[in-house]
């Protein structure tokens, strides 16, 4: 299996390839493309096995980018992890050119705000935030039709559970979930039940 055989765009491949990979990782394998159909996925894995990039080759390949707008919004757990998500997905989506902003906790808000308003594609941030960046209104829930939990086991131990619940209230109905996850623990579950659309498992 190789990157050339997912059916991605040719900026997105370019993008891959000049960040340094050749051929897709276990979970990319399986992962990228029902990602890029659309489907909601529940990838159980270990970091390490290169899930970043799976979920953010599916985000960059289905992105409209005309469209200067929020469509998709990824939960991490800590400020470090989502920093880090941000960077993978400005360096893969170099060629397309897409936007992306990290919305962490202690960093200031007007900045955020100020940032948010002026336009971007993709938002990764710490539930805290996000949902205090969506109460306000700065960021418009309208375009989210992507929604990524990364790390949700550690996210719901870090007891960030009812903020992810008051994000999923304000997000459009019917958007694609992706949910990664090292274990599954009944609260993680819970939330697949909740939200997600006949999910494809994937455990590697
Ligand atoms: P992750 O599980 O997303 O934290 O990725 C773990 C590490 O594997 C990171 O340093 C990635 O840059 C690297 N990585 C992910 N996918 C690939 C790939 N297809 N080829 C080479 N390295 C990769």
């Amino acid at each position: 299996e190789t990157f050339d055989a997912m059916g991605l765009q040719e900026n997105l491949l370019r993008g891959i390839y000049a960040y340094g990979f050749e051929k897709p990782s276990a979970i990319q394998q399986r992962g990228i493309v029902p990602f890029c159909k659309g489907l909601d996925v529940i990838q159980q894995a270990q970091s390490g096995t290169g899930k970043t990039a799976t979920f953010c080759s599916g985000i960059l390949q289905q992105l409209d980018y005309d469209v200067v707008q929020c469509q998709a919004l990824v939960l991490a757990p800590t400020r470090e992890l989502a920093q880090q998500i941000e960077k993978v997905m400005r360096a893969l989506g170099d060629y397309l050119s897409v936007k992306v902003h990290a919305c962490v906790g202690g960093t200031i808000v007007r900045e955020d705000q100020r940032i948010l308003q002026s336009g971007v594609h993709v938002v990764v941030g710490t539930p805290g935030r996000v949902f205090d960046m969506l109460k306000r209104q700065s960021l418009r829930p309208d375009y989210i039709k992507m929604f990524v939990l990364d790390e949700a086991d550690e996210m719901l131990s870090r007891g960030f559970k009812d903020q992810i619940y008051d994000i999923f209230q304000l997000l459009p109905a019917r958007i694609q979930v992706g949910v990664f996850s090292a274990t599954m623990p009944p609260e993680a579950l819970e939330i697949t039940r909740k939200f997600m659309n006949r999910p494809v498992r994937i455990l590697v």
